[in-house]
């Protein structure tokens, strides 16, 4: 019998207080933990029974598993439909959506963020090709709560059948425009998005309601027209499994995957790991974070993707950070699994300390780092791990070499398992 680990944090905020106990029987859209202050509530995803609740709920699934699913509470308004269903941002953030749809933005735009910026990630814009009618829906409903005059869908120009199915669908909707976005990472980040649609710059750490906007990401659009027509909380995500398997290279997207299922089984659904595969990597090349079969799937998780075996490198490493790529733990963590160390750690010079974090000035519109490969070589490195991208490959692989630094970036494993065009050689 299957089990599920439906995680009681699976967004910013607090964590969820369970409102069941175990032993307890449970049904598949059962609300199964309560928000607590700003959080989301939480339902099982299947019917079962409760065997252990700590920071998770545990639920060991029945044999047969209904079609149907608890449907919400009738509610006054959407926004009481959303906040009843769970809903939070899809793409990764996994902010409450019902506080960030309460603002006020009369006049303003909703924008769908359709960039799937983070390369091998289909499943945003598989689902806009295929469910066309219900993603424009979701959009009418995001206009709605929000009063926005207009809603955008920010999608880059390649993505041809989805611009063309949506096109189809809203060419007697006056309110909602298709708008392009550069074939850039990090196209998706909000800032970003702001600059390209609106002409608006943002400071770091200023949000898109500055520029009377709400952005939103595609599953999130597709979650509020779910709660609002069909009541149904949110127990399943939409995921792209790829990398190093035994099938082969290519991604498979499955929809509708049960929350709290471990991502070993689909591994296995899209071919089973290749035994040249090596990190289970969950989320997008650039900012996933290393997990293993038995990682739950939760409300904000994208992508599942075996790496290729880590290179053994054991040298001296320098690090350089970005905000839209891999933290220092995490470059720290893949300098470890290569055998290396540690020696420096710099970061992208545009990034400057705001409300304790480290944020992106211009993100996308990225800086050379030959000086900050001076400072790491002089620091004593003989290797770079990189968690940059754009014009990391034009400076640092310019620069690096004449130094006799070897470079190497974060998601090589991940690309490299997948022979994706982003992947390139170090040296
Ligand atoms: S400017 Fe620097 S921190 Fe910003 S996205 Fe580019 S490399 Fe990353």
């Amino acid at each position: 019998m299957k089990k599920v680990h439906i995680l009681l944090k699976q967004h910013i905020g607090n964590i969820s207080t369970p409102i069941v106990k175990v032993g307890d029987k449970v049904q598949k859209g059962q609300l199964i933990a309560q928000a607590y202050g700003l959080g989301a509530n939480i339902h099982s995803s299947v019917s079962g029974t409760v065997i252990a609740i700590n920071n998770e709920v545990i639920i060991e699934a029945a044999e047969k598993q209904p079609k149907d699913y608890i449907k919400l509470k009738k509610m006054d308004t959407k926004l009481e439909m959303i906040k009843q269903a769970g809903i939070v941002g899809a793409g990764g953030a996994g902010f409450p959506t019902d506080v960030k749809f309460a603002s006020d933005i009369t006049n303003g735009v909703v924008i769908i963020n359709a960039a799937e910026c983070e390369p091998l990630l289909h499943h945003n814009i598989k689902y806009i090709e295929e469910n066309t009618e219900e993603f424009v829906k979701g959009i009418v409903h995001a206009i709605d709560i929000t009063k926005a005059k207009q809603a955008y869908v920010a999608i880059k120009t390649k993505h041809k059948n989805a611009i063309i199915n949506l096109a189809k669908k809203i060419k007697m909707i006056d309110n909602i425009k298709i708008k392009f976005l550069p074939d850039i990472y990090p196209a998706g980040d909000e800032r970003v998005i702001i600059r390209e649609l609106l002409g608006v710059i943002l400071n770091p750490g200023e949000l898109p309601i500055k520029a009377n906007a709400i952005v939103s990401n595609v599953e999130t659009i597709k979650n509020i027209k779910r709660a609002i027509n069909d009541r149904k909380p949110v127990i399943t995500k939409d995921i792209t499994v790829g990398g190093k398997l035994k099938s082969g290279t290519s991604e498979t997207v499955y929809f509708d995957v049960p929350i709290g299922v471990n991502v070993g089984e689909y591994i296995d659904k899209a071919g089973g790991k290749s035994p040249w595969g090596e990190e289970i990597l969950i989320g997008g090349p650039f900012t996933g974070v290393s997990g293993d079969y038995n990682t739950p799937i939760t409300k904000t998780t994208g992508g599942i993707f075996v790496g290729i075996e880590f290179p053994q490198i054991k040298k001296k490493f320098g690090l350089i950070e970005c905000e839209c790529g891999a933290t220092a733990d995490r470059l720290t963590e893949i300098v470890e699994k290569m055998g290396g160390e540690v020696v420096a750690v710099q970061r992208c010079k545009r990034m400057k300390l705001v409300n304790g974090r480290y944020r992106c000035e211009k993100p996308g519109v990225c800086p050379g780092q030959a000086s900050t490969v001076i400072k790491l070589k002089t620091d004593g490195a003989e290797a770079i791990l990189t968690g940059t991208w754009q014009d990391w490959t034009n400076t640092v692989m310019k620069v690096a070499p004449r130094l006799g630094v070897k470079i190497l970036h974060s998601t090589d494993h991940v690309l490299r398992a997948s022979d994706h065009k982003l992947y390139r050689k170090s040296d």
